[in-house]
């Protein structure tokens, strides 16, 4: 008997990710120095993680011989001191991707259905098919999700609804008063999932406030990842916070040891870190206003961002892909998402936003 027949359908079925590119990878292929790649691909932190993340990441090391601890009681401790909520209220995953797949273990089955935007993040496609739970994809409306439209795809059979602001691959936040009064509209059945893992690049006082909405007994949860701002993205750590109930479900399903000490290490040290953070934030706006002005110049469109990450319009999105990486410059395709004009760059360095510039200008000349 054939494997493939003892499969569940809904794993036979399932699309993989596809990440960006590895640097080493780009290097084997096309016979490069690692050294001079640059990867602008996957949203990363240009900065890398503070050095006080990375000096606590190396301190817990040492007791490698220890199971972590298993409810990341320090790291919960600081993150109730910054959101100013609960530790009971927080859920920490292998990446805010996990606290995404705790929710479908929670939720999802053949007989439910999930909204999110189109195109979103591609996570919330995968999980959802991975529990058999049926798609339901909401276009965009001039780059931002449409909440009226998202709100009226919900059904009695609708369990989840992803909104996340700012969006990937777009960049876009929606406004934080209409989400509020939005997520305020849900009919009771249905949990709002909020990903936030981009908020802390928006300007000060323009994200979304969650907390309000969890005090009201509101079936919402935040999403935020120590990935993309804070540099950590190797170590794998995010979190979801929300109501006690919620996150007790969600702490249900995990597995005990899902998050290792050095990530907890270095998170808690990174949110300690705040100037480093601030430093990064105020870095990526001026290197969003580089970008912008050297696209002008090249004549390309793009979508306005908010985030660590800009759309830009090439025209065949595939072969300027190439082109840029075999010149050393890693971006991301996203015709996946259905956008085969497009790539998206993360924002780099004033130096690497200048190579990328440089190396556009050539990869579209060359056709
Ligand atoms: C990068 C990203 C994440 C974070 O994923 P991790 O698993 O925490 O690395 C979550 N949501 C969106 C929209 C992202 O772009």
């Amino acid at each position: 008997m054939k494997l493939e027949t003892l499969v569940k359908p809904s794993v036979r079925t399932q699309p993989s990710y596809e990440p960006g590119k590895p640097i080493e990878d780009v290097a084997r292929e096309l016979g490069l120095d690692p050294a001079t790649i640059i990867k602008l691909a996957s949203n990363e932190n240009p900065w890398g993680p503070s050095p006080k993340a990375l000096a606590a990441a190396k301190a817990a090391l040492d007791h490698s011989e220890l199971y972590p601890d298993g409810g990341c009681f320090v790291l919960r401790q600081k993150l109730a001191a910054v959101h100013g909520l609960g530790a009971d209220q927080f859920v920490i995953g292998n990446g805010s991707n996990e606290i995404i797949e705790l929710l479908g273990h929670v939720f999802l089955g053949p007989e439910d259905e999930v909204v999110f935007g189109g195109p979103a993040f591609v996570v919330y496609k995968l999980v959802t098919l991975l529990f058999g739970a049926k798609v339901v994809e909401v276009p965009l409306q001039h780059w931002r999700h449409d909440l009226a439209g998202m709100a009226r795809a919900i059904t009695p059979r609708t369990k989840l609804v992803f909104v996340a602001s700012p969006n990937n691959p777009t960049g876009t936040a929606n406004d934080a008063a209409e989400m509020t009064a939005w997520a305020r509209a849900l009919p009771e059945h249905v949990i709002a999932v909020f990903d936030e893992a981009y908020a802390e690049y928006l300007a000060p006082g323009t994200a979304m406030d969650l907390r309000p909405l969890i005090a009201e007994g509101r079936k919402v949860i935040g999403l935020r990842t120590f990935s993309k701002i804070y540099g950590l993205a190797s170590l794998r750590v995010g979190y979801g916070y929300a109501g006690v109930e919620l996150v007790a479900l969600l702490n249900r399903v995990r597995q005990p040891f899902n998050v290792n000490a050095i990530a907890q290490a270095a998170a808690t040290a990174a949110l300690d870190d705040r100037e480093f953070a601030e430093k990064c934030a105020r870095e990526n706006r001026s290197g969003l206003v580089q970008i912008e002005a050297g696209l002008r110049e090249l004549g390309l469109e793009w979508v306005p961002s908010v985030a660590n990450f800009m759309l830009v319009k090439v025209g065949d999105g595939a072969r300027v892909f190439g082109a840029l990486q075999a010149r050393g410059v890693i971006v991301r395709p996203v015709k996946i998402y259905g956008l085969p004009d497009w790539i998206r760059v993360t924002v780099g360095t004033p130096e690497q936003n200048a190579r990328l510039l440089a190396e556009l200008k050539v990869a579209l000349a060359s056709r």
